[in-house]
């Protein structure tokens, strides 16, 4: 039986319940929930932390409970992690679960993440005592020291200094087990580290349900510091930079690169084309250890950049991906298919855009309306749902331009057309397989070619 805890800090985040994340397999630990455990402890809390990252059953959460019998309990979905962004109703249908077994149990319930900054009415109308709109860290200790916290709590200003900020407490997780995965699936175990909060840019379809448009960031020294206590304590070997975007400011990515010694731990980041624009900055990317980049490109019109107020050009993301080239840095690009006003040329434009550039890593989505976004604002009276069930589903969601069938094919297009771009003949045996795969792109790719085309007659009236 587990030790009881007065304090049970849980998530709701069911690897197995996100059939395609669960299929890529790259597990990370709930950040969130685990700085806010290592807050609580140097607080003084007898807590516990109900990890369910490896459970397909909600259920277990109920023998949790049992085992602990703690007072209060805090589902913290964590404000880091991508898929928790997307506000998934598998999740939300996890959190109201974990939420009445709690209640059945007369325990005391706060809950706080993206999608119930999102939906808090909904979180109260679950039974939850106390619903935290935006950051967490603040509210929580204080309802966990005893104040008479109730209801749905409105949003306050977020913690400008992250120095503040403890290193997460990992202890509190299986970590062999998130290292046994990694290791199966990559041959490497990638942990996940913040080095910021929030994101000052503005693209209208981008949800920033904790932060909203702030951005605060870490000291260099403390990061650099975290990033060395991941790999000497449990062997980590390399990091995945959380943040929406990855040292905004070229400063605080020099400081950072000298703190982390001529022996930099690899990682991978999300950035902006705009920022990459300068050789020398680029080159700070490269040597602090960055080996992989993700950026959103979005669309090879540069119209429809500007209808998202993206805030950045096709000439740009030309000289970004030369640079990032050039330093030896892997270039993941992000597509966006099906924002309003896109036609089948600009889609066709998207995909010349992506033979040209020649990345190493896509990643296709349709536009996502989320709520609280000018987005969402501008198809809400188009909407056909709101949520999807699962990461990437890539349904959408709202009466579009053209039909869901146009939007498939033009993904399985990109998708062809990179696979057959980035194929290089090998004779190893993985090599063979890889052949293999081009192999049936190069079949499908006539096909999807003239669905595509086909669909693009279906276009919905202006
Ligand atoms: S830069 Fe990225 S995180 Fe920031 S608003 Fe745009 S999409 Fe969102």
């Amino acid at each position: 039986m587990a030790p009881m805890a007065r304090v049970l800090l849980a998530h709701n985040y069911h690897l197995p319940l996100d059939p395609r994340e669960a299929k890529a397999g790259k597990p990370y630990p709930p950040l969130g929930t685990l700085v806010s455990a290592a807050m609580a402890e140097a607080a003084g809390h007898d807590l516990a932390v109900y990890d369910p990252m490896f459970t397909p059953r909600v259920e277990t959460f109920a023998d949790a409970l049992d085992g602990h019998r703690p007072a209060r309990v805090a589902i913290l979905a964590d404000p880091h992690a991508v898929a928790q962004k997307m506000c998934l109703t598998s999740m939300r249908e996890a959190a109201f679960t974990m939420i009445r077994y709690a209640k059945a149990r007369g325990i005391g319930v706060l809950v706080a993440g993206p999608d119930t900054s999102d939906q808090p009415a909904m979180y109260r109308a679950a039974g939850a005592d106390v619903v935290v709109v935006g950051e967490h860290d603040g509210p929580l200790l204080e309802w966990l020291d005893g104040v008479p916290h109730g209801g749905i709590l409105p949003r306050r200003p977020v913690l400008a200094d992250l120095s503040r900020l403890p290193f997460p407490a990992w202890d509190r997780v299986d970590m062999p087990a998130y290292a046994e995965r990694w290791r199966a699936k990559h041959g490497a175990w990638e942990m996940n580290v913040s080095t910021a909060r929030g994101c000052p840019y503005r693209c209208n379809w981008c949800a920033k349900p904790t932060w909203g448009r702030t951005y605060h960031v870490r000291p260099p020294e403390h990061v650099a510091a975290e990033v060395r206590a991941l790999v000497s304590r449990y062997g980590v070997d390399r990091v995945w930079f959380t943040d929406d975007i990855f040292a905004i400011k070229p400063v605080w990515l020099r400081k950072y690169r000298e703190c982390i010694g001529d022996t930099p731990v690899p990682y991978r980041c999300l950035t902006r084309v705009d920022l990459l624009q300068d050789e020398a900055y680029v080159a700070d990317l490269a040597a602090s250890g960055c080996r992989e980049v993700w950026v959103g490109v979005e669309s090879g019109a540069q119209h429809v950049l500007d209808a998202m107020d993206k805030d950045c050009t096709v000439a740009e993301m030309r000289r970004a991906s030369g640079l990032l080239r050039d330093h030896g840095i892997r270039r993941g690009f992000f597509l966006q298919l099906g924002y309003p006003g896109e036609t089948y040329q600009d889609v066709l434009a998207t995909a010349r855009l992506i033979r040209e550039l020649g990345p190493e890593e896509i990643g296709v989505t349709v536009s996502y309306p989320l709520p609280g976004t000018p987005f969402h604002d501008r198809v809400k009276d188009r909407l056909r749902a709101t949520n999807w069930a699962a990461a990437m589903d890539n349904e959408v969601l709202f009466e579009s331009d053209y039909p869901q069938a146009f939007y498939d094919a033009a993904r399985e297009l990109i998708r062809s057309e990179h696979a057959l771009i980035r194929f290089q003949p090998d004779l190893s045996r993985q090599g063979a397989r890889r052949a293999a795969g081009a192999m049936y792109h190069l079949c499908r790719w006539p096909m999807h070619r003239g669905k595509l085309a086909w669909q693009a007659r279906r276009a919905r009236p202006a």
